[in-house]
């Protein structure tokens, strides 16, 4: 790939099966994508639903350095959503894998099929805490206490 990559990243959430199983193979399926790499991944992380039933969701960030333009990296990523089986039956409902672009450089998007950054990520820590680790410089002391009433658990 080109090395004038943009630094990009993706939250990753998964809570049916062996979500631990779906966020790592997630992991290794994105850096198998064009032009892509994944140049780190966060922990994996335990945490509960919101708004919804169901199983604890294992979350996790990966950076990657891609030379794919953001609307075809998320092209991309919901191929991987939709052959992880996701089944978007209604709202928050519990599903086997979902993608979501968070940043990508310091672009500033806004459609309804994609807005960057991503418009929910201040409000929830499984988020902001994982990006946090690998990206320290991406995320706000403020932004962190924001969501800190929220559990999170490293495994
Ligand atoms: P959420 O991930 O917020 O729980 P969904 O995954 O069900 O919700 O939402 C997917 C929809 O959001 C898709 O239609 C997609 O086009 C749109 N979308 C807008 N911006 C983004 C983004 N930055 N990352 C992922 N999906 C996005
Ligand atoms: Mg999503």
């Amino acid at each position: 790939m080109r090395k004038e990559g943009v630094t990009a990243y993706v939250a990753l959430g998964a809570n049916l099966g062996d979500a631990a199983a779906a966020v790592g193979q997630a992991m290794d399926a994105i850096g198998r994508l064009a032009d892509t790499k994944v140049t780190r991944r966060s922990s994996l992380y335990r945490t509960a639903p919101i708004d919804a039933g169901g199983p604890d969701y294992i979350n996790a960030v990966v950076e990657v350095s891609t030379a794919l333009p953001a609307p075809l990296l998320l092209e991309q990523l919901q191929s991987l959503e939709h052959g992880a089986g996701r089944e978007r039956s209604y709202r928050n409902a519990p599903r086997t894998l979902d993608l979501d672009l968070l940043l990508y450089g310091d672009a500033q998007l806004q459609s309804p099929a994609l807005t960057i950054p991503h418009p929910r990520m201040a409000a929830r820590a499984f988020v902001l805490v994982p990006l946090a680790e690998i990206a320290p410089q991406r995320v706000s002391a403020a932004q962190l206490r924001h969501v800190s009433a929220q559990a999170i658990q490293r495994l």
